[in-house]
């Protein structure tokens, strides 16, 4: 039945490179897109389609070759997908991956699922005039309070935000907001203004949703993954087995999100938590950076339970085999310059490099990850944080 099953991925990053993975162990192929012939998850795809994303006959190639079709890449058309979709399906449903692309939009939807938001400033426009932009900078240093404001369609890893606070001076907010008309025609832009929380801490829900034996939507979850974010780039996440954090209310919400799009496949989500309560920040419709630690911390990795599911496989219920730990690696860091050092952090018991095949150490560019198990919570916490000091200083 699946032979010569053929799963297609828009984006070719490390998350195409570790969904491509899985799909290999079942036999299954896979076409990459991706405008770098060299991107990770092509230098080891079956079959390559080196093209811009918003190439019509590129697109069209894709699904033409594929038995399915999913993405890893967010700012894809989502417009371009559903012309094909009469083709072949599409997962996780684009309907969704649209919210998501615009951080306005996905905060209204969590919203309306009954799960609780940050403070918005209602400015939702921001018109490239120096006038208009002095005047915002007025009146949000009149609320005293903090801001982050976000351009609400493109960012990703802390980029085209801006942190408010009485100490920003008029110059430095005129020139941080320059950013975000960098390579744009229009004169105005769409922006997000959340107030600045100050949580306790991050955390992220990974869900999948899945066709059942009676051919209907139903959801299992991973346990929270506990989020450390370094100027807006992910870090470190933990899941523990035993933790005191409570997500069945907004899990329930999630899986509801997931009934009403006929979702299939993984979703995330971002949260943060104060004072008992738990805000929505942003999601997103794929496999995630925080769920890395899956592959060796779980009895079903991310990347698995996706490819299972939009290949119509059974997913099962994830369980956590023991307190695991991830840990980024972004460069630049010792390790780019020391590749020697690898060989010191290999020695430790239960540890797992992963690297992705990037050739070039750009500046907070991902190139790759370590896992690290150890079921006693304290020593698992040493480890990571040891050797996030040692790699990042
Ligand atoms: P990205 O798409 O770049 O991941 P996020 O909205 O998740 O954008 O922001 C990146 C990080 O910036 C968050 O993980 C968090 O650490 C910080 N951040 C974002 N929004 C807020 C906020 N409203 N309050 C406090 N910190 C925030
Ligand atoms: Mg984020």
């Amino acid at each position: 039945m699946y032979k010569n099953f053929t799963i297609g991925i828009v984006g070719g990053g490390q998350l195409g490179r570790m969904l491509a993975l899985e799909a290999y162990k079942k036999g299954f192929r896979t076409v990459i897109l991706d405008p770098d012939s060299n991107s990770p998850a092509m230098q080891i795809s079956h079959f390559k389609i080196v093209s811009e994303f918003d190439n019509k006959s590129a697109m069209e190639k894709l699904f033409d070759l594929s038995d399915v079709i999913t993405y890893e890449f967010e700012n894809i058309e989502s417009e371009l997908l559903l012309y094909y979709k009469y083709k072949k399906e599409i997962h996780p449903n684009p309907e969704l991956l649209k919210i998501s692309q615009n951080r306005n939009k996905e905060k209204e939807l969590a919203k309306k699922y009954g799960i609780k938001i940050p403070e918005l400033y209602p400015v939702k426009i921001l018109k490239n005039q120096e006038s208009e932009i002095e005047s915002l900078y007025h009146q949000l240093k009149n609320t005293n309070k903090e801001w982050i404001i976000k351009k609400a369609e493109g960012g990703y890893d802390g980029k085209f935000q801006i942190e408010f606070s009485a100490q920003l001076s008029i110059e430095d907010f005129k020139n941080r907001t320059k950013e975000f008309f960098k390579n744009m025609n229009s004169m105005q832009t769409e922006i997000i203004i959340e107030e600045k929380l100050l949580y306790d801490f991050e955390f992220s829900i990974i869900a999948c949703g899945f066709l059942n034996k009676e051919k209907k939507i139903e959801t299992v979850f991973f346990k929270p993954f506990l989020n450390y974010h370094h100027k807006g780039i992910l870090r470190k996440s933990f899941s523990l087995i035993y933790s005191d954090l409570n997500t069945k209310e907004v899990e329930d919400k999630i899986e509801k999100i997931i009934k009403d799009y006929s979702y299939i496949g993984i979703l995330t989500l971002e949260f943060f938590y104060k004072n008992n309560v738990i805000y929505f920040n942003e999601m997103a419709p794929r496999v995630h950076n925080s769920g890395h630690l899956t592959i060796e911390g779980y009895n079903y990795s991310q990347f698995e339970q996706h490819i299972r599911a939009i290949s119509k496989l059974p997913v099962l219920k994830p369980k956590l085999n023991t307190n695991s730990a991830m840990l980024n690696l972004i460069s630049l860091n010792y390790l780019d310059s020391n590749p020697d050092f690898l060989y010191e952090i290999l020695q430790i018991e239960n540890l797992y490099f992963h690297y992705y095949g990037k050739t070039e150490a750009r500046p907070n560019r991902k190139m790759g990850h370590i896992t690290i198990l150890n079921n006693q919570k304290e020593e698992l916490f040493r480890i990571a944080n040891d050797l996030e000091r040692l790699i990042y200083g």
